[in-house]
């Protein structure tokens, strides 16, 4: 039997893993944690950092094909890696998606592709190019100042509305390579997932519309009309676009806005891309015929890709690790037996021992025949759960 790898051990691989040994695949998975969600239900746990040269060899000698669950890991790895096996995504789309710089000059380049551009930005690197946009770039404010690189769920962004703020954002981000965005007025915000193989065969799944709470996402809604059709049909186009002009192979989550434009449906503007499997892309394992994960899959071991269905609306709420703990901080587990008792519920634990504030722990995907119900049950979980973002519901 092949064996598949994957860099990262985090709940993305461990879905990962699911969906590969369903295939019956062995699988392989390097990360440092001797905890790490993946690592525990994998074959084989390498477990040892991420630019480990012993660990990529024996990752690389075990492995048929190797994929990446972590953002952030070192595209240098993944470049030693495909020296000697098949590797998707490759290094330099992973680089490019790592860097805010080079992805928003990727999405410039191909806008007249895909129809959509990013908010209006600009880069700040040096003390110089601060001083300069501090003097000449107001129309960029109210913006985000947001790190090139690392940044996540929020973190590495600073929102500031003059230009003393700005300086001073630039200063508590330590001086590094950053953008500054315009704020937008948000409407909406959807991401679109695409599978794309090394033959260049693509397929992708509907928008989905996400809500996020202090910049981490805590509902998903996934069902027909959960934004407007001419909308979805723009995002999913532009979505396939970028995955083309890249030369993607693997899974690609592409982040849009929605601002108020002045237009019937509103206009479309593209924040970012995830190159792997994407929170946002959880409700697939349970409403649809194909996860984003069994396409991943594919996509990576050559297998052919198909067309993802949905069939059942779906609303999925994040699991943080506020859930888990009381008013002193004290850890206890919470009343699954009543969340589990109501129609379409499934829930989906990550094996995390240590519960933490805005940690992802979890998340719990509400099926159904038709929004309403689905909603419904969504309401009374969120609200049993204490989630943010019921009013959203
Ligand atoms: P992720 O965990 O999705 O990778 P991230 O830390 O990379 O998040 P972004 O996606 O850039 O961060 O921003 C997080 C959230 O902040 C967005 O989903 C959106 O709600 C808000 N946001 C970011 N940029 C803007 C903007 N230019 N205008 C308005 N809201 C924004
Ligand atoms: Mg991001
Ligand atoms: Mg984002």
């Amino acid at each position: 039997r092949a064996t598949l790898g994957v860099l990262g051990g985090g709940q993305l691989g461990r879905m990962f893993v699911h969906a590969a040994q369903r295939l019956g695949y062995f699988t392989a998975v390097l990360d440092p944690d001797a905890q790490s969600p993946a690592g525990l239900v994998s074959h084989h746990h390498i477990q040892t950092a991420y630019d480990d040269p012993a660990g990529l060899a024996q990752l690389a000698q075990l492995c048929q094909a190797i994929t990446t669950e972590f953002e952030n890991v070192p595209a240098q790895a993944l470049q030693t890696l495909a020296q000697t096996r098949a590797v998707a995504p490759g290094a330099a789309v992973v680089g490019i998606a790592q860097n805010r710089i080079e992805e928003k000059a990727h999405f410039t380049a191909c806008a007249d592709i895909s129809g959509v551009t990013c908010a209006p930005y600009t880069v700040i690197e040096t003390p110089a190019q601060l001083q300069d946009v501090l003097a000449n770039r107001a129309d960029l404010l109210p913006g985000i100042l947001k790190t090139a690189r690392m940044g996540y769920d929020g973190k590495g962004q600073v929102r500031v509305k003059t230009v003393e703020e700005l300086g001073a954002a630039w200063a508590e981000l330590g001086g590094v390579a950053c953008v500054l965005e315009k704020m937008l007025p948000l409407t909406a915000e959807c991401s679109v997932l695409v599978a794309r193989g090394w033959d260049g065969q693509v397929v992708s799944f509907a928008p989905q519309r996400n809500v996020h709470v202090d910049g981490i996402l805590a509902v998903t809604h996934a069902y027909e009309g959960n934004m407007p059709p001419a909308l979805a049909t723009r995002s999913r186009e532009a979505a396939v676009a970028i995955a083309q002009h890249l030369g993607y192979v693997g899974v690609l989550c592409v982040e849009f806005f929605v601002v108020d434009d002045g237009s019937a449906h509103g206009g479309l503007v593209v924040n970012e891309m995830a190159p792997r499997p994407h929170n946002s892309g959880h409700y697939t394992l349970d409403a649809c015929d194909a996860s984003q994960f069994d396409l991943q899959v594919h996509a990576m071991a050559g297998l052919p890709l198909p067309q993802p269905r949905q069939h059942s609306a779906a609303i999925m709420l994040n699991l943080l690790g506020e859930v888990w703990l009381d008013a002193s901080g004290q850890r206890r587990e919470p009343d699954w037996q009543a969340v589990l008792s109501l129609p379409g519920t499934h829930l989906h634990l990550y094996g995390k021992e240590h519960a933490r504030i805005g940690r992802k722990m979890g998340h719990l995907t509400i099926t159904g025949p038709d929004v309403d119900s689905v909603k419904t049950v969504a309401r009374r979980a969120a609200g049993w759960l204490g989630l943010p973002g019921l009013n959203d519901i």
